[in-house]
């Protein structure tokens, strides 16, 4: 299967004009809509046409200078805001997601070029669940009361000791642009029920649904200040932003790379970091798998947005008496899945986010076709337009070849073979990411024994990419630190404080 599906007629208006005529977008400072203060500017590309949809400012440092003291001139008092009020204004942008939904998923697809059903059904849904979710916890955050045993106390008084948990302050969030809205719910959320505020830098290719999400949190009653939103470049913006002294934590989503120089930059003042970085995750197939779960399941563990996932399943380890049957099954669906527009219905798997990505991940395929592996399906740009790449397979793979090192962040998969679970658990965890991994298999014994030896923060047992606001994800070793989601994501944003009084 060769073509490329175009795109059909968008349903929302604003989807609509993007696709009319490039649009003009503003960012949030101290609650007024602003371009860059140097006029400068940045494209939106619809990666699937190439076509320039909307134009986003590219924030100067003067700019995030601004919206740095709007965050902290709104803190004192949405930090003193009783809980239920927090509660209730992030339970009404959840409704208002919800209310918007389509066009939330509509601007994703043609800004990212995702699968319109990956926002509609999974990622828009799963923002608006962050917001519940934390809009809970806002009125369920509490700290401790402790009976120390101090020696040196005043006689015949007593000591009483309590702990607050108090919201960290200004909290820089800095996102990628794979999944771009539920990873930026996924800061956001948690930031503001724990009484922080913000600043946000969504990726450049993919600012416009954070840009709109914004309008409907200010709808919400949301007050001025508490969050900012600013646009640019990662090396102009997001560094200027990584070293402002007016920022007391950042919560940031992306490359291992850029990871390290977010930690560079947050030594000025110590900043607060929790980094949700790369991954390599494995995909083990035991030899008593059900296959009719698990090769469909493998396969959409990394095709799943064309593998632009952090979570992907890009490492298969398939038990060698059952390896050619998994190998042609997992080819067999590559090759069935229907590339195109993310706005056509039939869609399966998307363009990827940009040109260089593109680029990028064929450079990986030939690589390994270099280095003597066998590309058993896929590999090949596809279509006149665009950044499409076929779904891959390669096998015949060796521990040091760079496609089974290296994250790839694109559809490419890589299956080896192995003969019994000590040799798949080092092979599993001989990688320098530890950020999830899935076993498949009809044995509770071996599934349990997997989740305890495999390095990573999420296991998953005969499924993948199981996400849940409740649910904590993040990861272990070059992966990161810090969870997102789930009741762990408020310690991200929360001091605690000891108060210790003689009674
Ligand atoms: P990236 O690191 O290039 O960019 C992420 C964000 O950082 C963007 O907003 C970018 O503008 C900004 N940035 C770039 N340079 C910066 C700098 N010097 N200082 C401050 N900010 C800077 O990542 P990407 O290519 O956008 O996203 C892909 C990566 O994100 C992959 O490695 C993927 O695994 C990772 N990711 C991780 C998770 C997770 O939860 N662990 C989730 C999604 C994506």
């Amino acid at each position: 299967m060769t073509s490329i599906l175009t795109a059909v007629r968008p349903a929302s208006a604003r989807a609509q004009a993007l696709l009319d005529a490039p649009q003009d977008a503003r960012m949030l400072i101290g609650g007024d809509w602003v371009g860059a203060s140097d006029g400068a500017t940045l494209p939106s590309i619809d990666p699937a046409t190439g076509a320039v949809i909307g134009h986003i400012p590219d924030a100067t440092p003067h700019d995030i200078d601004r919206a740095v003291r709007a965050a902290r001139a709104a803190f004192d008092s949405w930090s003193q805001t009783p809980p239920a009020e927090r509660a209730a204004i992030l339970w009404r942008i959840a409704d208002l997601i919800d209310a918007n939904i389509d066009e939330l998923a509509e601007m994703e697809t043609l800004d990212q070029g995702k699968p319109l059903y990956v926002g509609r059904w999974a990622e828009i849904p799963g923002a608006a669940g962050q917001f519940r979710f934390f809009a809970g916890q806002a009125t369920a955050i509490e700290g401790r009361t402790i009976t120390p045993s101090i020696t040196y106390q005043p006689a015949g008084k007593q000591v009483h000791a309590w702990t607050l948990r108090e919201p960290v302050g200004v909290v820089a969030a800095i996102v990628p642009w794979n999944s771009p809205l539920v990873l930026t719910a996924m800061k956001l959320a948690p930031a503001l029920a724990a009484g922080c505020t913000l600043v946000l830098k969504p990726a450049e290719d993919t600012s416009l649904t954070a840009l709109r999400l914004a309008e409907l949190m200010v709808e919400a009653g949301l007050p001025a200040g508490v969050l900012n939103v600013v646009t640019g470049r990662g090396a102009r913006s997001g560094a200027a932003l990584a070293a402002h002294h007016g920022v007391d934590k950042v919560a940031f989503t992306g490359s291992t790379a850029t990871g390290r120089a977010i930690l560079d930059a947050s030594k000025g003042n110590l900043k607060r970091v929790t980094l949700e970085l790369g991954g390599k995750s494995p995909v083990i197939v035991l030899p008593d798998a059900d296959l009719d779960l698990a090769i469909p399941g493998a396969a959409n563990a990394i095709f799943f947005n064309g593998g632009q996932v952090c979570v992907a399943g890009s490492r298969a380890f398939v038990h060698a008496s059952i390896y050619d049957r998994v190998i042609e099954g997992l080819s067999s669906y590559a090759d069935g899945l229907q590339l195109g527009h993310g706005l056509n219905p039939a869609t399966q798997m998307g363009p990827l986010v940009s040109a260089r990505q593109a680029e990028r991940v064929a450079d990986f395929v030939a690589g390994a076709r270099t280095a003597g592996a066998s590309v058993m399906t896929g590999g090949e740009r596809s279509g006149d337009a665009g950044t499409f790449i076929r779904p891959t397979v390669i096998a015949d793979v060796s521990p040091d070849m760079d496609v089974v090192r290296e994250e790839i962040f694109g559809p490419v998969l890589v299956v080896q073979r192995y003969d019994d679970l000590d040799q798949v658990v080092a092979a599993a965890n001989d990688s320098v990411y530890g950020l999830a991994a899935s076993v498949w298999t009809e044995s509770l014994s071996s599934a349990h024994r997997l989740s305890r030896r495999i390095q990573a923060g999420t296991v998953w047992i005969n499924c993948h990419l199981m996400y849940d606001a409740s649910l904590p994800i993040g990861g272990v070793k070059q992966s990161g630190y810090g969870r997102d989601s789930g009741v762990a994501a408020l310690d991200n944003y929360l001091e605690w404080k000891t108060v210790c009084a003689v009674l």
